[in-house]
């Protein structure tokens, strides 16, 4: 089975992408999608992303246990051209769903996980910050910066005040940083 442009293109906006018109953006929605489903990451939609895909999509867009692909979606609404949409790595993803599993059966809401340069401006966002390569999320949920180093977190932003955490992501060179109050 193999989809046509269209239906790959409808599967992508269902999934929440944006930014498809130009050739980079839509190869770096392919890539972002392949590695969500675990197939090659070569930007290539063949047979086994079509494969792939179509599960995922049949499983409303849920990419693990309690996060479905449309919750790292980029906030800005569609609002800046270079919009991907969606940037998320498998690792954020096993990020959250650890902290949400261990501490937060209730629920855990990202609040922000995607941001496209654009609105990461506009949200005074760090330059070069994790949001916007989909290796990021702040999120509601009052972890210890201990609790969250213990799901796995490499990155922690943590309030001046109340010094919980409210930013994870997965950066390389571990980091423990004052984020927001
Ligand atoms: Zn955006």
């Amino acid at each position: 089975m193999q989809h046509t442009i269209r239906q790959q293109d409808n599967l992508l906006a269902a999934a929440g992408f944006r930014g498809g018109s130009t050739t980079t953006g839509r190869t770096q929605n392919v890539k972002t999608l392949q590695a969500v489903v675990g197939v090659a990451v070569d930007g290539i939609w063949g047979p086994l992303t079509s494969a792939a895909v179509t599960e995922l999509s049949a499983n409303g867009w849920r990419v693990a246990a309690n996060f479905r692909l449309q919750e790292f979606q980029c906030r800005c609404g569609g609002k800046y051209r270079d919009c991907q949409g969606i940037r998320v790595t498998p690792a954020l993803i096993v990020l959250v769903q650890t902290i949400r599993a261990k501490y937060y059966p209730k629920g855990l809401v990202l609040l922000s996980a995607y941001r496209c340069p654009g609105h990461n401006r506009a949200v005074g966002g760090a330059s070069a910050s994790q949001h916007m390569y989909g290796t990021a999320a702040d999120m509601t949920g009052r972890l210890t910066i201990a609790e969250a180093k213990a799901c796995g977190a490499r990155g922690i932003g943590y309030g001046r005040h109340s010094a919980r955490v409210n930013h994870v992501d997965t950066r390389a060179v571990p980091a423990t940083f004052v984020d927001g109050l």
